[in-house]
């Protein structure tokens, strides 16, 4: 059994995560100590060296996001959010995080704040999610207590206040526009981008947003440096990644390993191989609004930019297994109806759109001889005008994993027959 290696995952199942004086024990806030007495600048740019990307699935640069948000102002009013709308299927990394070691992510989240100079944070966390609610708003409570939150944090003359935001339920409050209108009270529509939350975010001030993976990594690159980083994963992906692997295998769970590892490593020895002696049929890169991996990438490297040249997607880093005997048209169904249903009708082509390669799907399979050359060149020609013109990623989202079921598994297998 190949080892993990825990950043993000340091004090999981080692503390309990309800006592801040075990996390203090485990070095506990000793990273925030040395944040405080240095400049903001010499944070930011520590993390923008270590190559950190962010972990909600975009996988964008984190220390440029913090920089835009560090130098648009300095004395203005500014936010910091931690993206806890954990909604993909097939993810709960974030879960893990926050009730297993709810104060590793209080203390990536005041770095972050003190180093873009923001005094005023919010974890907003899927409503679902209520022993993370728990856990987290417990820690919080504690921090305030120790020093570590509120006014004048460690004597060092910097104040950050934080709290929760429960979400409600919609996949979209999980974009980090929509998150923000829904803590601002509203309904979670998308926003048009840019203006980006570094700019324009959270009551119109500039916000810096990130995941809480992403901010689970920040105590470990301060106190350890960006070089060090660096030594872990790989040239383009830094690090180590949180892969939460479930599906027809013998040991689903989560597991922390540096970039770099392959689909077959993670897939058969990590996760124990296909389940009842079945052969592997394909898996499902981050969820609903990923991409279908088949065997001939079994030997991919896990990594953001070795996936994208062969047309694959990290996202949340779910791997959804599935073996040789499933109908992966049936699955494509479902990944269909919960983009019709999780839409948010503000825009056409996809209020419409999703619904549209639902009905057409749903409709081709109910015929006696279902033939999958008929039906998916034509869901990828309409996903593709969807992903076009739709405001928000929902509407980008279809085209990824049609294209690649077919691309890399019906297609080839249609030619057979
Ligand atoms: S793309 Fe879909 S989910 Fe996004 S704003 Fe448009 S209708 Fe709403």
């Amino acid at each position: 059994m190949l080892k993990e290696y825990r950043i993000a995952l340091r004090n999981s199942g080692l503390i309990n995560p309800e006592s801040i004086e075990e996390f203090i024990s485990a070095d506990g806030y000793q990273a925030l100590r040395k944040a405080l007495k240095s400049e903001p600048l010499g944070i930011y740019e520590e993390i923008y060296d270590s190559g950190l990307r962010g972990r909600g699935g975009a996988g964008f640069p984190t220390g440029a996001k913090e920089k835009a948000a560090a130098v648009i102002c300095s004395d203005c009013e500014k936010y910091v959010i931690c993206n806890a709308d954990e909604g993909e299927p097939g993810t709960f990394k974030d879960r893990i995080i926050m009730e297993t070691d709810p104060h590793t992510l209080i203390e990536g989240m005041v770095i972050a704040a003190y180093s873009v100079n923001a005094h005023r944070g919010f974890v907003y966390i899927r409503g679902e999610y209520k022993l993370s609610i728990q856990r987290v708003q417990l820690a919080i409570e504690q921090a305030y207590k120790h020093g570590f939150l509120g006014k004048n944090i460690l004597g060092s003359g910097f104040d950050f206040d934080l709290e929760i935001r429960r979400g409600a339920g919609s996949y979209l409050c999980g974009e980090e526009l929509t998150l923000i209108e829904s803590v601002e009270g509203k309904r979670g529509y998308p926003r048009i981008k840019p203006p980006y939350p570094a700019e324009h975010g959270l009551w119109g001030a500039p916000t810096l947003i990130n995941n809480v993976e992403t901010l689970a990594n920040f105590p470990s690159i301060i106190l350890n440096g960006a070089k060090w980083y660096r030594s872990i994963g790989t040239e383009n992906s830094p690090g180590t990644k949180i892969f939460t692997i479930s599906g027809d295998v013998n040991k689903p769970g989560y597991y922390e390993f540096p970039f770099g590892m392959t689909l077959k490593e993670l897939v058969f020895d990590v996760a124990g191989g296909i389940k009842d002696g079945k052969g592997f049929g394909a898996a499902l890169l981050g969820g609903a609004a990923g991409t279908f991996a088949s065997k001939k990438h079994l030997d991919v490297q896990m990594g953001y930019d070795k996936l994208k040249e062969v047309g694959l997607t990290l996202g949340s880093g779910a791997i959804i297994v599935f073996d040789d005997t499933r109908n992966l048209n049936d699955t494509m169904l479902n990944i269909l109806k919960f983009f019709k249903h999780e839409s948010c009708g503000k825009c056409i082509p996809c209020r419409v759109g999703t619904s549209q390669l639902y009905n057409h799907l749903v409709n081709e399979i109910n015929k006696n001889h279902f033939n999958p050359s008929n039906i998916y060149p034509e869901l990828i020609r309409q996903a593709d005008i969807i992903a076009k013109t739709s405001l928000c990623p929902l509407g980008q989202s279809p085209i990824l994993p049609l294209r690649s079921l077919w691309q890399n598994i019906l297609e080839s297998n249609s030619a057979k027959h």
